[in-house]
């Protein structure tokens, strides 16, 4: 069973130029870091999922615009901290050993101090242990409960940073609570306003089933089981949705870092759209990183009432939702309407087949029949002079399925032909619903391996 707590943020915070990116990608790039490559749709991104001696955490780069005139500098400082603040659990907060501590630091730490996360406070470009007590001096004039001096570049001080870093966050594997065997675990993901939860109590109050709460160990966090015919459904929590229902009516804070952090627990991902406004920028990023985290997803169109069943404008509405959304074409979109319950009876059904694709298994010969007539069926490209061949699959995953394919060239393997198979894989295997995974290894390439 997975964790009940959301995966933690840590957020690189200092001026420009103190190594902040250096230090991120030491990190990210590090072969002690688990970072799935999975070429995503949002390429701009400062942030990587990384899993690090058994421990999850989503590392955040807050840096990138280091042009900006002088006073704006301290503004754009104070404005990157106030982002740590609200969304990261853990701050590192680099500065620079060569210039020593400068008043932009100094109002970072005020804000830290007032914010009470917990903080590192770094000490970057100490390269080695020589210089360390001439560089740290004059940092302790800062206050900080301890520095901990580091080379980004060259790896000073940098195990026993991760260490105790490690040391202060939960493990990737504790025990969530006890959920039955078969729990569905479903998030609810979408702007404020779009109504996630009316939808969750249309949801709760018009199926007949049996709803309990599971406080979570996190704060606000209170996640919901429920269950419906011989199924149950944990429905989680992801920003304090279900709290905000019953006591006050406080416009939620959009966080799509947030709403990664709690993807890390769901097997199944909803993400509400609503019908009125269309699909927004904000939609399709966390509808990416449900595609790079590689969870199930559901889209649900909501407030379709509002459409007042205007033919023209639910095709428009429909088509723009398609377009927006290449990548998941697999993905169910259902139209709903929280308040009037419309659509709301397909849900289940929907969830339970999203759910058993996702975590579907296949014997081996009947991956490695389907493999044969596939490549029978439409002979692979030649690459480099030689014809591209495929010797067998196997499922190495689910949640979502993965299956290994061995060949004799990965790299001869292009992507109309990958996407020629995958589609193979997706119609013989009745995967229509959800993500799957097609890895080419070379069979060579994998021989020397086992031998060496
Ligand atoms: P950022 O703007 O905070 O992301 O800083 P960068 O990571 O881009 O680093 C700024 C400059 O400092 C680059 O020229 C780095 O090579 C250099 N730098 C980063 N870390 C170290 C370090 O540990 N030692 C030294 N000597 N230089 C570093
Ligand atoms: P959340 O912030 O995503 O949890 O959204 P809420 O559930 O709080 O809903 C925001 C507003 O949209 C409320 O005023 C709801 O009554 C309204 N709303 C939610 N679902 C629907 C719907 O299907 N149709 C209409 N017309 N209004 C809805």
């Amino acid at each position: 069973m997975s964790s009940n707590i959301n995966t933690p943020i840590i957020a690189l915070i200092g001026r420009p130029n103190v190594g902040k990116s250096t230090l991120f990608n030491r990190i990210t790039r590090s072969r002690n870091a688990l970072v799935d490559p999975t070429p995503g749709v949002t390429r701009d991104r400062h942030y990587e999922r990384v899993v690090w001696d058994n421990k999850g955490f989503i590392l955040v780069d807050t840096g990138g615009i280091d042009d900006n005139p002088e006073d704006a500098l301290v503004h754009h400082i104070r404005e990157q901290a106030m982002f740590a603040i609200e969304e990261a659990d853990i701050v590192l907060f680099l500065m620079d050993a060569k210039e020593g501590v400068t008043p932009a630091d100094w109002e970072v730490i005020d804000i830290l101090r007032r914010a009470k996360k917990p903080v590192y406070h770094v000490v970057n470009k100490i390269d080695s242990a020589s210089k360390e007590v001439e560089l740290l001096t004059p940092f302790y004039e800062l206050g900080a409960e301890q520095l901990w001096p580091l080379s980004a570049e060259h790896s000073y001080g940098f195990p026993s940073l991760m260490e105790n870093l490690c040391g202060a966050i939960a493990s990737d594997d504790t025990e969530g609570p006890d959920l039955p065997e078969g729990t569905v675990k479903v998030a609810f993901f979408g702007r404020p306003n779009v109504g996630k939860s009316s939808l969750i109590n249309t949801i709760l109050g018009e199926e007949r089933m049996v709803v309990s709460e599971i406080s979570g160990t996190t704060r606000d966090s209170v996640d919901t089981l429920v269950t419906h015919g011989n199924y149950s459904y944990c429905f989680i929590d992801t920003a304090g949705i279900r709290r905000k229902g019953k006591t006050t009516e406080k416009l939620e804070k959009f966080s799509i870092l947030k709403s990664l952090a709690a993807m890390g627990r769901c097997d199944v991902a909803a993400v509400l759209i609503d019908a009125e406004e269309g699909i927004t920028e904000q939609d399709t990023k966390v509808i990416g990183y449900v595609l790079e985290e590689g969870r199930g997803l559901i889209v649900l169109v909501n407030k379709w009432d509002l459409l007042g069943g205007d033919k023209k404008k639910q095709e428009q509405v429909m088509a723009e939702v398609g377009r927006a959304l290449p990548f998941v074409g697999y993905a169910p979109v259902l139209t709903v309407s929280a308040l009037t319950g419309y659509g709301i009876k397909r849900f289940f059904p929907v969830i339970g087949s999203v759910f058993r694709q996702f975590t579907a298994s296949f014997p081996t010969s009947a991956l490695n029949n389907l493999l044969r007539d596939a490549v029978d069926a439409h002979s692979p490209p030649i690459y480099k002079n030689k014809r591209l061949k495929f010797y067998y699959t196997a499922q190495v995953g689910t949640r979502p399925p993965k299956f290994v394919v061995m060949t004799n060239s990965e790299k001869g393997v292009h992507f109309s032909y990958e996407r020629y198979l995958v589609n193979r894989f997706r119609e013989g295997l009745g995967l229509d619903k959800v993500p799957i995974k097609l890895i080419f290894k070379d069979k060579s390439e994998q021989r020397k391996k086992n031998q060496g």
